[in-house]
């Protein structure tokens, strides 16, 4: 969760303890979206501007941005062959940006991009259970088995791991729309790879209540509003 408590945040942000707070509260020292607050409790959440003694104490404005990525351009922030996801979004702080839940090579749709790690830690944890989804097409006809080999989890030897229930729907004979809630190496590829069912196209559409945006083209991006952002409330 973005919320948290008023003096837990200073305490944190300045490596001192709560009683510490409390005095500088209590110094009218504090102001929170432009007014002196006294209460150590206040709710406050990342788009509060606190100020100590009238600088403000956010390092730098936190920033999202949703690309709908093309084929051909790597989830990394370097890469000595292809373009990079971060590549192309404009006049961003590229030392600070990051991408939360890479996308393979050739798989398009929904990326996320920010500079606030604590938010995509949370985002992507699978305990968090943000569920993504994905419109797969595959090279084969597939049916309704694959439904209950999806939901019942696949064991993985080579890590050791048996894959969280997933959710198969069947588009048609050859698209299906699958939701994970973790994302294991080449999860879905991997997955229909039990089938012999190799994955043509693999477009991801949303994660949690963030869809990607209709308007936006491939390459194309857009900072993310607020609501948004609140995806790991
Ligand atoms: N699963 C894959 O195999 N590839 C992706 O890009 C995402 C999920």
């Amino acid at each position: 969760s973005k919320r948290s408590r008023l003096d837990q945040f200073i305490a944190q942000k300045l490596q001192v303890s709560k009683k510490a707070v409390r005095l500088l509260l209590l110094e009218n020292r504090v102001q929170v979206d432009g007014r002196i607050c006294k209460e150590v409790d206040k709710q406050i959440n990342e788009f509060s501007q606190i100020l100590l003694d009238g600088n403000g104490l956010q390092q730098h404005s936190r920033q999202y941005y949703m690309l709908n990525k093309p084929t051909g351009v790597v989830s990394a922030t370097k890469d000595d062959i292809h373009p990079t996801a971060l590549s192309l979004l404009d006049g961003i702080d590229f030392e600070l940006m990051h991408i939360a839940g890479r996308l393979d090579l050739n798989s398009t749709g929904l990326l996320l991009i920010t500079n606030d790690s604590q938010w995509s830690q949370a985002l992507m944890a699978p305990e968090t259970k943000v569920d993504k989804q994905y419109l797969v097409t595959l090279a084969n006809p597939i049916d309704d088995s694959y439904i209950s080999a999806f939901s019942d989890g696949m064991y993985f030897g080579y890590e050791d791991i048996t894959t969280k229930p997933a959710k198969l729907e069947v588009v048609s004979e050859f698209q299906a729309r699958v939701t994970l809630q973790e994302g294991k190496y080449h999860q879905i590829k991997r997955m229909f790879g039990r089938f012999r069912n190799p994955v043509v196209a693999l477009h991801r559409e949303s994660i949690g209540n963030i869809l990607l945006d209709n308007a936006l083209k491939q390459g194309e991006y857009r900072p993310l509003d607020e609501v948004e952002v609140l995806v790991t409330e």
